[in-house]
C-alpha cells in the first residue's frame, strides 16, 4: 500500500490510509485553531455529532422509482457504502453491503420497517472493497438462502485481499485512530466536544470487537460480462464494462426504472485510485453511459445525474493527460502536484463540479464542521492524492 500522505488523504477503504485521512482531517482542524474555531458553537458540534450518535438510523432511505430505493449511508468513524434496494415481485435484490455486518444488519432492520417485509434473495457486490462487502454475512444470518453476485475478478480479490487488509485495519489503522481520538479528547474544551470524541471512540472500539471474529461471505455467483435477473417487476442487468476503480467493478442497471447503481466507479466523491486503472477508467464510464438511465445511485454521496457523471469522468481524463504530459517532460510528482491545482483543472471548474464534490466529501467523513474555506484547502490535498495515485498507476493495464 502506498503510504504517501497526500494520496492517503482521500480515501474510502481501510488500509493505513484511513488513519491518515482521519489524523489529517481532524489534526488540520485543530492545528489551525482560528478565530472561527474558537467561536465554534454548540450548534456546530450538534451538527457534527448528530449523525454519528448510537441509536439513530445509519441510513437515509429514499424512494427513487417504483420498487427502487436508495439507502444513503450517514457518516460514521469507519465509512459505510450506500446500498440500492430493488424490490422484486417476491424478494429483494440489494447492491453492496457495508464495512461491518452490524451496519448491514441495521440496514436490514430499516428496510423491513421503511420499505418491504420481503426477504433479501440477492446481494450484488459492485467491487471487492471492504466498505462494500464486509457486511455480507448479515444477510445469511439465521440460514437465509441468499446469492452473492460479483464479477470473477471482484470475487478473487475479495478472497485474497480482504483478510490481508482487514488485519492491517485492526492491527494498525484502528489503533492509531483510537490513539488520536484519546489525544483530542484530552484537549477537548467543551462537553459537546468530549461527547463527539467519545462517540468516535465507541464506534472504533465496537468495530474492533465485532471484527475480531469476522469471516467473509464470498460470492456464490460470479460472471465475466453480465448476469441478468428477470422478474415480473423489472429486469436487473449486472454488467462488467471494463476496468475502472478496480479490475472488477460492475454496474447494476434497471432499464424499466432507468436507474443504474455504480458502486465507486461513478461516485459523488473524487475517484479513489490505489487499486484503479486510470487510463481505462474514462472509457469504461463511456461504455456505461450508453445505457439508458436518468439517475445514478453511487456508492458514496447523493443521487447523481448524467452531467455529474461526465464531470467525474472528465476529471479523471484531465488528470491522466496532465500527469502523462508532466511525466514526459520529466517532472516529479511534487512539481506536478504544485501545478495540478483546483484553479487549473478545467474539469473542476465546469458547472461548479469542484465545489459539488467538496461539499459531498464534507459529509462523508467525521470532522469538526469546518468552514468552506478550510474545505477548499483540504480539497486541494485530496486532489493531490488523486494526482499521486494516477502518477503511480498510469501505466497499469
Ligand atoms: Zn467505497
Ligand atoms: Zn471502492
Amino acid at each position: 500500500m502506498n503510504k504517501d500522505l497526500h494520496s492517503q488523504h482521500h480515501r474510502f477503504h481501510s488500509h493505513p490510509t484511513r488513519r491518515d485521512f482521519f489524523v489529517q482531517s481532524l489534526g488540520g482542524a485543530l492545528a489551525s485553531v482560528s478565530v472561527l474555531e474558537l467561536a465554534f458553537n454548540r450548534a456546530a458540534w450538534a451538527r457534527a455529532l448528530a449523525p454519528t450518535v448510537g441509536g439513530t438510523p445509519l441510513f437515509d432511505i429514499k424512494k427513487v422509482a417504483d420498487d427502487v430505493y436508495f439507502a444513503i449511508a450517514r457518516v460514521q468513524a469507519l465509512i459505510n457504502s450506500n446500498s440500492v434496494i430493488f424490490v422484486n415481485s417476491r424478494d429483494v435484490l440489494i447492491v453492496d453491503s457495508q464495512s461491518k455486518p452490524s451496519a448491514t444488519a441495521a440496514l436490514i432492520t430499516q428496510i423491513k420497517k421503511e420499505v418491504t417485509p420481503k426477504p433479501v434473495r440477492f446481494v450484488v457486490n459492485t467491487h471487492f472493497h471492504d466498505d462494500h462487502v464486509q457486511g455480507n454475512s448479515a444477510y445469511t444470518k439465521g440460514g437465509a438462502k441468499v446469492d452473492f453476485i460479483a464479477s470473477v475478478s471482484a470475487g478473487e480479490l475479495m478472497a485474497k485481499e480482504i483478510p490481508i487488509r482487514l488485519k492491517e485495519t485492526l492491527d494498525i489503522s484502528v489503533p492509531a485512530q483510537i490513539e488520536t481520538v484519546h489525544k483530542f479528547y484530552g484537549k477537548a474544551t467543551s462537553a459537546d466536544e468530549r461527547e463527539f470524541w467519545k462517540e468516535q471512540l465507541r464506534q472504533l472500539e465496537a468495530f474492533q470487537a465485532e471484527m475480531k471474529t469476522f469471516s467473509l461471505e464470498l460470492p456464490t455467483i460470479t460472471f465475466a460480462k453480465s448476469h441478468v435477473i428477470r422478474d415480473r417487476a423489472h429486469d436487473i442487468h449486472i454488467e462488467f464494462h471494463g476496468r475502472a476503480h478496480t479490475s472488477g467493478d460492475v454496474v447494476v442497471f434497471c432499464p424499466q426504472k432507468r436507474v443504474v447503481a455504480t458502486g465507486d466507479m461513478i461516485n459523488g466523491s473524487l475517484p479513489y485510485m490505489p487499486d484503479a486503472y486510470p487510463t481505462a477508467w474514462p472509457k469504461t464510464i463511456d461504455s456505461v453511459a450508453d445505457l439508458r438511465f436518468d439517475q445514478i445511485l453511487s456508492g458514496h454521496g447523493p443521487i447523481m445525474n448524467r452531467d455529474r457523471m461526465v464531470n467525474f469522468r472528465n476529471y479523471i481524463e484531465e488528470t491522466n493527460t496532465r500527469v502523462e504530459e508532466g511525466k514526459k517532460a520529466g517532472k516529479s510528482l511534487t512539481e506536478l502536484q504544485k501545478s495540478i491545482t483546483l484553479a487549473s483543472l478545467k474539469s473542476l471548474q465546469d458547472n461548479g463540479y469542484g465545489r459539488y464534490v467538496a461539499e459531498i466529501r464534507d459529509g462523508l467523513f467525521p470532522h469538526w464542521g469546518r468552514t468552506f474555506v478550510e474545505i477548499k484547502e483540504d480539497f486541494q490535498d485530496a486532489v493531490n492524492g488523486v494526482t499521486a495515485q494516477v502518477y503511480r498507476n498510469l501505466d497499469r493495464v
